[in-house]
C-alpha cells in the first residue's frame, strides 16, 4: 500500500470540513515528509503496533501506516471519525482501529488488546503534559509503552532534556529522568502547522528504563520534588520545610548542603531526599 493511493490531506480537511478546533489543541500536521520523519524517529516498522492520541485528519497516521506499523487511534473530535474510516478502508482489516474517546479516560490497555505498544503522537497541547505523567506514572514498571515519541511545544520538551542548573530543569525534568531515557529529535517550526502555533515545537523520544537507577517510591519522589520545585529559588533547608521530617534531617541524610536549591540537584539526590523522607516519615 503505497501512501500515494490516498487523496492529498488539504483535501481530505476540505472535504469532511475538520477546520481547526483551539480548544482541542489542533494544529495538524499535513507534509508528508515531516510525518514521516515523526514514524522514523519513532522508529516505527514492520510489526510494530502503535497507539496514536489525537489522530486529526490522519497524516501521522498515514505515516505510521506506511511504515508497516498497526495503528490503534483514540480522537476525541467525532468530525475526524469519517475521514480516518477512509484510511483504514485502504489498509487491511485490522491495520488501523480508530476509537472515538478523550485520551485521558480512555483504558488504553483494553484497547490495545494487553499488547506492548510504541506511543506516537503530534499531541494537543492542552492535555500533552497530562498524558506524559500519565505515562510516567504507569505501575508497575516498565510500563506496557515500549516508547514514547512525542510533539510538544519546545518549553515542555527542553524540560524532559534539560540538566542540573538549566533554566528549564524542573519537577517534570526529575519525574521523566527518574524512569527513563530523554532524547531531543527535532524542533519544527510553527510554519510546519496548519494553523501555525504560536511556539516552535519539538519532537521528543522517551524509552522505559528496565528499572530507576535510583530507587525510591514513586509517590515520595512526587512529594520531595513538589515542594523543592514549588519554591524553586528558594534552599532546600526552607523549601523543604512542610515535609513530615523535618528539612535539616533529611538533607543531612541524604548528603545534601541545606544552602542547595532544586535545580543544583540531580536525580540521585532526589532519590536519596524520598528514601531519607520515608526512612523517617
Ligand atoms: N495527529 C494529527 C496531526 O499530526 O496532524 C493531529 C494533531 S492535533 C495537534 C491534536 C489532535 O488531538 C486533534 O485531532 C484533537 O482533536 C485530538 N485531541 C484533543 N484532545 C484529545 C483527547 N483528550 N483525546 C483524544 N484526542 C484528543
Amino acid at each position: 500500500m503505497s501512501l500515494d493511493d490516498l487523496p492529498p490531506l488539504r483535501e481530505v480537511i476540505a472535504r469532511h470540513g475538520l477546520m481547526a478546533k483551539k480548544s482541542l489543541g489542533q494544529n495538524f500536521l499535513l507534509d508528508l515528509n515531516i510525518t514521516a520523519r515523526i514514524a522514523r524517529a519513532a522508529g516505527i516498522g514492520p510489526g510494530d503496533l502503535v497507539y496514536e492520541v489525537g489522530p486529526g485528519p490522519g497524516g501521522l497516521t498515514r505515516a505510521l501506516l506506511a511504515a508497516g506499523a498497526s495503528v490503534v487511534a483514540v480522537e476525541r473530535d467525532e468530525r475526524c471519525l469519517e475521514a480516518l474510516g477512509e484510511i483504514a478502508a485502504a489498509y487491511p482489516a485490522g491495520r488501523l482501529t480508530v476509537v472515538p474517546g478523550d485520551a485521558m479516560a480512555i483504558d488504553e490497555r483494553a484497547i490495545l488488546g494487553g499488547k506492548p505498544a510504541k506511543i506516537v503522537a503530534n499531541l494537543p497541547y492542552n492535555v500533552g503534559t497530562a498524558l506524559l505523567i500519565r505515562w510516567l506514572s504507569v505501575e508497575p514498571w516498565p510500563p506496557w509503552w515500549q516508547s514514547l515519541t512525542l510533539m510538544f511545544q519546545k518549553e515542555v520538551a527542553d524540560r524532559l532534556t534539560a540538566r542540573p542548573r538549566d533554566d528549564d530543569y524542573s519537577r517534570l525534568t526529575i519525574l521523566a529522568q527518574w524512569r527513563a531515557l530523554a532524547r531531543h529529535h527535532f524542533d519544527l517550526s510553527p510554519k510546519a502547522f496548519v494553523p501555525p502555533p504560536k511556539v516552535t515545537s519539538t519532537v521528543v523520544g522517551l524509552t522505559p528504563l528496565a528499572a530507576p537507577t535510583h530507587a525510591c517510591r514513586r509517590e515520595t519522589l512526587e512529594k520531595v520534588t513538589a515542594a523543592a520545585f514549588g519554591q524553586r529559588r528558594k534552599m532546600l533547608r526552607q523549601s523543604l520545610k512542610g515535609l513530615q521530617v523535618p528539612a535539616d534531617v533529611l538533607l543531612e541524610q541524604a548528603g545534601i548542603t541545606p544552602t542547595a536549591r532544586a535545580e543544583e540537584l540531580d536525580v540521585a539526590a532526589f532519590a536519596r531526599l524520598a528514601r531519607a523522607l520515608d526512612a523517617g516519615a
